[in-house]
C-alpha cells in the first residue's frame, strides 16, 4: 500500500511572475535572509518585485535581514553579556532587517520604481511587550496604505514590532519575518502571501537531511502546523497559527527559480494524504528529574514552576514507579534548559527528588500526515523501520496527526532517511 498519496488538485498561482494572476491587487512578498544574502541578490529580488509591479499589483514586501546577520549580531551581544537586557537585545536584532529594506528601496528606485521602506513600527505592527517573542496585537496599517495609494512598492522590516505598553521595539522570535508577511496579508486582505526562500517549496523532510525528499504541492494548515512545530523551520510556527485563524493562503517558493512551490491553505476540498511528511528537531534538550516520590502533587508543582518562568515544556513522560519513586522527564528548548535546571534544582528540597539531569544530545524526529487519523498501523511501521535502522527510543509523543519520538542526536539523519523512505516519501527516480 501507498502511504503517501500526491495532491495536485486546487493550486492557487502566485504573483511573482506566474500565469494566472489578477492585476490591481494586493500580493505580499517575504524574502528571507538567504535571499537577501548580499547586494546582488538584493538586485534580483528588486527585479522580481518589479515584474509583479509590471502586473499591475500592489506590493508590499518584508525582508529578513541579509544573510547571517542576525546570528552575527547575537555572537556579538554575547560577547558582551551572557544575559544582554531585552530591550537592548531587541534594539540590536531589529538593526539587521533595516539595513535590508533600505537596501532593496535603493534597489526600486535605481529600476525606475519607487519605494518607501517602514520599519515594524512605522507599519503599524503592535505588539504585546514580550522581548525576543513578543506577538502580534494589532496592525494599524495607514502608512502601508499611504504608500501603495501613492504608486510605491512598500518594503517592511520583518520580524519586529512596537509594544503598545511599553512603546519599546520588539522581536517576534526567530523566523518572525514570516509571521510579519502572514500578518500583513491578513490585515491588508491580500490576494497571496509568498514567502520566498533558498527551497522550492515545502518538502517531505528537510532536503538538506534526505535528498530524496518530495516536494509538496499542497499542504493544510493543519499539516504544516505540525510540520512547523515539529522543527521543519521553513515557515514559523506563529506564521502558520496565524495563517491558519485568518485564512491566509502562503505559497513557499524559491527566489532563486521561477518553479512553482507549495500552496498552504485551508485544506478543504483536498484528497487527504495519508503521510505529509517526516520533520526534525535538534534544538531542544531532555530534562530528567530522577528519583522523585512517586505521590499526588509533585508533578503539578514542578510544572507550574516551569511554567511561570515562561519555560515551554514539549513531551513529558513519567516511568514506572519502583520502591515509591520514578523518573520524569520532559523535553523544553536548549536555550530554556540551564534556567529551567536551575529552578529545579532550587526546588529539589521541596520536592524531594535525587536529582535533576538536563541532556542536550537528543533529536526529536516527527511524521505528519492528516491521513494517519484513520489508519492503524502508522506508528507501530514508523518504529520498526527506526528499530531496523538500530535507532533507540527514548520517549514517544502523539497527537491525532502526528507521531513524534525522541532519539540520540547522533542518529537523526539515518533516522529521518529512515523514517522516510519506510512511508514510500522518496522521489521517483528516473528508471
Ligand atoms: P529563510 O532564511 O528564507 O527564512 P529558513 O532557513 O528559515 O529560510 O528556511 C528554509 C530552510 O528550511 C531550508 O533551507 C531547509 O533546509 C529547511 N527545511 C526544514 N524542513 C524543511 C522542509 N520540510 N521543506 C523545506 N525546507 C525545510
Ligand atoms: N532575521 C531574523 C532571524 O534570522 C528573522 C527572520 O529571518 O525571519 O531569525
Ligand atoms: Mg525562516
Amino acid at each position: 500500500m501507498g502511504w503517501a498519496l500526491q495532491r495536485e488538485s486546487g493550486l492557487t498561482p502566485g504573483a511573482g511572475g506566474v500565469a494566472g494572476s489578477i492585476s490591481g491587487v494586493i500580493v505580499v512578498q517575504k524574502y528571507g535572509g538567504s535571499s537577501v544574502a548580499d547586494t546582488d541578490r538584493i538586485k534580483h529580488v528588486a527585479e522580481r518585485i518589479a515584474a509583479a509591479k509590471r502586473e499591475g499589483h500592489d506590493v508590499v514586501v518584508v525582508v529578513s535581514a541579509m544573510g547571517k546577520t542576525t546570528d552575527q549580531l547575537l555572537r556579538q551581544a554575547q560577547e558582551i553579556s551572557d544575559i544582554p537586557p531585552g530591550r537592548e537585545l531587541d534594539m540590536l536584532l531589529t538593526s539587521g532587517e533595516r539595513i535590508s529594506m533600505a537596501l532593496l528601496a535603493m534597489a526600486m528606485h535605481e529600476l525606475g520604481y519607487t519605494a518607501r521602506s517602514l520599519t515594524g513600527s512605522q507599519a503599524g505592527i503592535i505588539t504585546d511587550a514580550s522581548h525576543g517573542k513578543a506577538r502580534i496585537i494589532d496592525i494599524t496599517p495607514g502608512r502601508i496604505q499611504e504608500g501603495l495609494a501613492g504608486g510605491h512598492v512598500v518594503i517592511v522590516a520583518g520580524f519586529q514590532g512596537v509594544s503598545r505598553d511599553s512603546k519599546d521595539i520588539t522581536t517576534l522570535g526567530r523566523g518572525g519575518s514570516d509571521t510579519t508577511a502572514v500578518a500583513l496579508a491578513a490585515a491588508l486582505g491580500a490576494q497571496i502571501c509568498e514567502i520566498y526562500t533558498d527551497v522550492d517549496g515545502v518538502y517531505t523532510a528537510d532536503p538538506r537531511i534526505a535528498p530524496n525528499a518530495r516536494r509538496l504541492t499542497r499542504l493544510s494548515h493543519e499539516e504544516m502546523l505540525e510540520m512547523a512545530a515539529s522543527g521543519a523551520k521553513v515557515l514559523q510556527v506563529r506564521s502558520v497559527e496565524y495563517a491558519r485563524n485568518r485564512g491566509v493562503t502562503i505559497h513557499v517558493r524559491s527566489s532563486f527559480s521561477y518553479s512553482e512551490g507549495t500552496v498552504v491553505d485551508e485544506g478543504t476540498d483536498m484528497e487527504q494524504a495519508m503521510i505529509s511528511g517526516v520533520a526534525h528537531d535538534t534544538g531542544e534538550g531532555k530534562l530528567v528529574i530522577r528519583r522523585v516520590p512517586d505521590k499526588p502533587g509533585v508533578a503539578a508543582r514542578v510544572f507550574t514552576a516551569l511554567a511561570d518562568e515562561h519555560v515551554n515544556i514539549d513531551m513529558i513522560v513519567q516511568n514506572v514507579s519502583e520502591d515509591g519513586t520514578t523518573d520524569i522527564s520532559c523535553t523544553l528548548p536548549l536555550a530554556d534548559g540551564p534556567r529551567a535546571t536551575q529552578l529545579l534544582e532550587s526546588m529539589l528540597p521541596e520536592i524531594g527528588a535525587e536529582e535533576i539531569v538536563f541532556d542536550t544530545d537528543v533529536a526529536k524526529v516527527s511524521l505528519i500526515g492528516a491521513g494517519m487519523k484513520t489508519h492503524p498501523g502508522v506508528a507501530a511501521a514508523m518504529f520498526t523501520a527506526l528499530s531496523d535502522a538500530g535507532v533507540n527510543i527514548e520517549m514517544i509523543s502523539t497527537s491525532t496527526i502526528r507521531v513524534s519520538v525522541v532519539i540520540r542526536e547522533a542518529d537523526v539523519v539515518p533516522a529521518v532517511r529512515a523514517v522516510h523512505e519506510q512511508f514510500g516519501l522518496n522521489q521517483e527516480m528516473p528508471t
